[in-house]
């Protein structure tokens, strides 16, 4: 059992991934899909006059202010338009791929955080109405059942609140939930970066291995968004995922390659 998860940022070569996803499925590897799309989100709120607005928690994380307005875009842009964009190439490739989000049979479920705590301009505030929250729990059984039956599940956020709101959540550690809860042997993170960098300015400076027990120390190293997937990676292996690697989708064959060793592997 393998759960890919890739990103949407500039450069991801999306058709590459499908062509080497579909090459692994016709081999008969059992693969959960797992996708994101800020990239995209942010030009298509730009567009609709909904510019995102970024904030920085207490704990130093970014990320974005998720508003009804802003959450009705996500969902446009992930359901949508990437989701399906991704079940077509898979389709074209021979996989019956079946996209879900995190809301269709309650497949990602969790807390909604509601509040916010987030510094600005130097100051602590509490913003009010975020739609974000974190999954806890995975419709594992419904995950089972498409498998068992030949779909390739290809998995979006939102998720879906314990109140039964949709709220966005972060795909990487998504991904990592349901990849332990799948007891997936492996986790792949494809982003438009070799991997882990130690100089994010530096491609050269790839990180090829970190063990288990040293990823928290890694934190550091990881800026922005990246920080986001060491956390996941750390959430997974510390759930009894085999191994996370961190690998380039720019690249043709980037799953391969992945499993090869040609990213960040933490085991
Ligand atoms: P995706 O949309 O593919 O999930 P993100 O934009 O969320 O990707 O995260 C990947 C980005 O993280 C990279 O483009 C890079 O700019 C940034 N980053 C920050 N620190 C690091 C680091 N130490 N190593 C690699 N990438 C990093």
């Amino acid at each position: 059992m393998l759960v890919v998860k890739v990103g949407g940022s500039a450069g991801i070569d999306l058709a590459a991934v499908c062509d080497d996803v579909a090459r692994h499925v016709l081999a008969g590897t059992r693969l959960i899909l797992v996708h994101g799309g800020s990239h995209e989100t942010n030009v298509v709120a730009e567009k609709l006059g909904v510019p995102p607005r970024f904030v920085t928690s207490v704990s130093g994380f970014q990320s974005r202010y998720t508003d009804r307005a802003t959450l009705e875009i996500f969902e446009m842009v992930y359901c949508g338009k990437t989701n399906k964009a991704i079940v077509e190439m898979l389709q074209a490739r021979g996989v019956n791929a079946l996209g879900l989000s995190g809301l269709d049979g309650a497949l990602l479920t969790g807390v909604r955080k509601g509040t916010l705590k987030v510094i600005e301009g130097g100051k602590r505030k509490l913003l009010r109405g975020d739609f974000t929250g974190k999954v806890e729990r995975v419709n594992v059984a419904l995950l089972d059942l498409l498998l068992a039956h030949g779909y390739t599940p290809v998995v979006t956020p939102p998720a879906l609140s314990y109140e039964g709101e949709a709220m966005n959540v972060d795909g990487d550690r998504a991904a990592a939930v349901i990849a332990q809860q799948m007891k997936a042997e492996c986790l792949v993170i494809l982003s438009n970066v070799p991997g882990l960098l130690r100089d994010v300015h530096d491609e050269g400076s790839l990180i090829r291995t970190i063990p288990a027990a040293a990823v928290e120390d890694y934190m550091g190293v990881a800026q922005g968004r990246m920080r986001m997937k060491v956390l996941g990676a750390s959430e997974a292996i510390a759930g009894g995922v085999g191994a996370v690697l961190f690998a380039d989708a720019r690249v043709p064959q980037p799953l391969t390659r992945a499993l090869a060793g040609q990213g960040t592997k933490i085991a």
